[in-house]
C-alpha cells in the first residue's frame, strides 16, 4: 500500500520544496519507489530535480484537467524518484478547476491510477490555501507542516490547521496530521529552541525529529538544479535522511514517530 504525504504551508520559503526533494531522495536511496508531485506553478521542485519547466510539453496541469493520462506526464530524475512536474500553466488551473464539480478530487483520481507502483508519494504544495493545496490535502493520507525555526511569526499556522480540519470533515476524513518539520534550525541559538517549544505548546502539535539545520548547501543545490542529497554528505542531508528513516519506520514498522521531545 502506498502512502501519500502532503507537505503544506501557505507561507513561502519554509522549505516545503526542499523537504519533498530531500526526503524523496532519501527514501529512494533506501530502495523504495518514490513519486514526487509538484503542485506549485513556480515549478521549483521540477527545476530542482533537473527538469526545466519551460521546456515541458505536459505537466500536472493537463493531468488535473483530465486532458492527459498521468503516466504520460511522469518524468524520471537522477535521484531515482519519479516526478509529476509542474509548469507555469498550473497558475491557470486554479480558475479552470474552480468551475468543475469535484475539483478537490482531481489529483486523488489521477494518483489512484499509479499508486500501486509506488511505496511513497510526496506532494509539494504551493504557498497558498487555494484549490491546488486542497487537491494535495484531499489526495494525501498524511500531511506535515514545515516551519522555519528562526521566527516567531507563525500566525498562518492556525489557518492551515483549520483548513486541515475542514478537509478532514469534507473531502478526506482519513487525513492525518503527523506534525511539524522544523526547518532552518540554528542549534547555536536558544532562540531556535524556544521557537520549537512554543510551536509545539501553542498548537499542540508533535514536532518531528530531527530539526533540519540551516546550511548554505541547500541554496547552492537549488541554484544548480541538483539535489542536495547527491553531493557530499553534510549535516542538512544527514538530517533529511534521519527524517526519512523516522517516517519509514512509522509507515512500515508501525513505530510511533520520534518527536523532538522524545529525542532530547
Ligand atoms: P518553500 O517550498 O516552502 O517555498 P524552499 O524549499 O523553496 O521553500 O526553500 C526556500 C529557500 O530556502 C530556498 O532557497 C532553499 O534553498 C533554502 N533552504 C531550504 N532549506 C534550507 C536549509 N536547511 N538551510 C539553508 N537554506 C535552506
Ligand atoms: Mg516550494
Amino acid at each position: 500500500m502506498s502512502r501519500t504525504l502532503a507537505v503544506a504551508n501557505q507561507k513561502g520559503g519554509v522549505a516545503k520544496t526542499t523537504t519533498v526533494a530531500s526526503v524523496g531522495a532519501a527514501l529512494s536511496g533506501m530502495d523504495l519507489s518514490v513519486l514526487v508531485v509538484d503542485l506549485d506553478p513556480q515549478g521549483s521542485l521540477t527545476f530542482s530535480l533537473g527538469h526545466d519547466p519551460d521546456q515541458l510539453e505536459v505537466s500536472v496541469h493537463e493531468v488535473l484537467l483530465g486532458e492527459v493520462e498521468i503516466v504520460d506526464a511522469l518524468l524520471s530524475t537522477e535521484d531515482g524518484m519519479t516526478l509529476l512536474p509542474a509548469t507555469i500553466d498550473l497558475a491557470g488551473a486554479e480558475a479552470l478547476l474552480l468551475m468543475r464539480p469535484g475539483r478537490e478530487y482531481a489529483l486523488k483520481r489521477a494518483l489512484a491510477q499509479v499508486a500501486q507502483d509506488y511505496d511513497v508519494i510526496l506532494v509539494d504544495c504551493p504557498p497558498s490555501l487555494g484549490v491546488l493545496t486542497l487537491n494535495g490535502l484531499t489526495a494525501a493520507s498524511e500531511v506535515v507542516v514545515p516551519l522555519q525555526c528562526e521566527t516567531l511569526a507563525h500566525r498562518g499556522v492556525g489557518q492551515l490547521l483549520r483548513t486541515v480540519t475542514e478537509i478532514q470533515q469534507i473531502t478526506n476524513p482519513d487525513l492525518t496530521l503527523l506534525g511539524v518539520v522544523p526547518t532552518l534550525y540554528d542549534s547555536r541559538t536558544t532562540h531556535s529552541r524556544d521557537v520549537l517549544a512554543d510551536v509545539s505548546d501553542r498548537y499542540d502539535l508533535p514536532v518531528l525529529h530531527p530539526p533540519i539545520p540551516r546550511t548554505v548547501r541547500f541554496a547552492e543545490a537549488s541554484a544548480s538544479g541538483t539535489s542536495v542529497m547527491t553531493g557530499r554528505k553534510h549535516k542538512g542531508s544527514e538530517a533529511y535522511r534521519e527524517l526519512a528513516q523516522n517516517l519509514w519506520d512509522h509507515w512500515d514498522g508501525g513505530k510511533p514517530l520520534t518527536t523532538i521531545e522524545a529525542a532530547v
